[in-house]
């Protein structure tokens, strides 16, 4: 069975990546399975689609706790336990793809991993840095797994894609076939690997479905509001920003509509964000009375916080 596990942000095409992919598979034969997976329904928020793919019927259900490839489409998740852990699962025989302008080799010390990292170049002059690349994935994930056609490829973009405007589809179909050429030397380097029994498991008359460790399917929660330890500050594309000059110190007001408790005054009543915990919703952008706080693009404020 061949396992590819999606991850990405909502708006960036995961769940159409792994349609894609699953339609490709069925159209040369295979019994397909797939699924996404949602935390937060919001653009920004991780999420994480699976593709099952085998030549006979799939049992398996649930997450994948071993996927044979794992494409991440953000590399900005990787250190998120959110969305079922980027990296969890992966084995040695699996091969780990990066939509990242790092080089592979890069990303293989930083994440010291044994199994096969490889990079799918950024396309920001298409994407604005965090739009849909769901076909370019789904094109690199078809090669890489080396059983799927161009044909089979570009049918399921055109199925999937069928209500989109024609130069829409047609973009999508042109980068999907340059991501397809692009993992040409990889072809086939994902393995198939047998339906493996929940860890564990022996012969009975019930199905054990496996489930994910505590810390990344539990709440722990100890603050009000969202938890401490998840920082959504990660999920932030639009960062919102305090005027000292024009806030009036009603604090209670932006404080606490604030839904992650991310903004509490300082001693002279100024309200100061904890950019820790701050997912940029803009719900305090909309309620400051005197349009206080402005939202700027988080790139932006990245840069301006760098420059000396
Ligand atoms: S609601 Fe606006 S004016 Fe009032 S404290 Fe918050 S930022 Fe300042
Ligand atoms: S954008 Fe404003 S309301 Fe939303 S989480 Fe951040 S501080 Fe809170």
């Amino acid at each position: 069975m061949y396992r590819i596990r999606f991850h990405g942000r909502g708006g960036q095409g995961m769940k159409t990546a792994s349609r894609i992919l699953g339609s490709a598979f069925f159209a040369e034969g295979f019994e397909v399975q797939d699924a996404p997976s949602y935390g937060a329904e919001r653009r920004g928020a991780p999420i994480f689609a699976t593709v099952r793919a085998a030549h006979a019927p799939i049992l398996e259900r649930g997450p994948m706790p071993q996927p044979g490839l794992v494409i991440v489409a953000d590399e900005t998740l990787l250190p998120m336990a959110a969305g079922g852990g980027v990296l969890s699962g992966m084995g040695e025989r699996a091969v780990l793809l990066l939509h990242s302008a790092v080089d592979a080799n890069t990303w293989k010390q930083r994440l010291q991993l044994a199994c096969r990292v490889l990079t799918l170049p950024l396309r920001l002059e298409e994407t604005g840095g965090r739009g849909f690349v769901g076909a370019l994935c789904a094109g690199a994930a078809a090669r890489l797994v080396g059983i799927v056609s161009r044909e089979a490829l570009e049918g399921a973009i055109r199925q999937e894609l069928a209500a989109m405007p024609a130069q829409v589809l047609a973009a999508n179909l042109t980068q999907a076939g340059e991501a397809y050429d692009a993992m040409k030397k990889h072809a086939g380097c994902v393995c198939e690997a047998p339906e493996a029994p929940a860890p564990g498991a022996v012969d009975a008359n019930w199905i054990d479905l496996p489930f994910e460790a505590a810390e990344l399917s539990a709440p722990d929660i100890h603050g009000a509001l969202t938890s401490i330890q998840v920082r959504t500050g990660l999920w932030r594309t639009l960062r919102p920003v305090i005027d000292p000059e024009r806030c009036s110190r009603c604090h209670w007001l932006c404080g606490s509509l604030c839904p992650d408790a991310a903004i509490s005054p300082e001693a002279e009543g100024l309200p100061v964000i904890d950019y820790e915990h701050c997912k940029g919703c803009l719900v305090c952008v909309a309620v400051c009375p005197r349009h206080a706080i402005e939202s700027i693009p988080e790139a932006q404020a990245r840069e301006q916080e760098a420059s000396p």
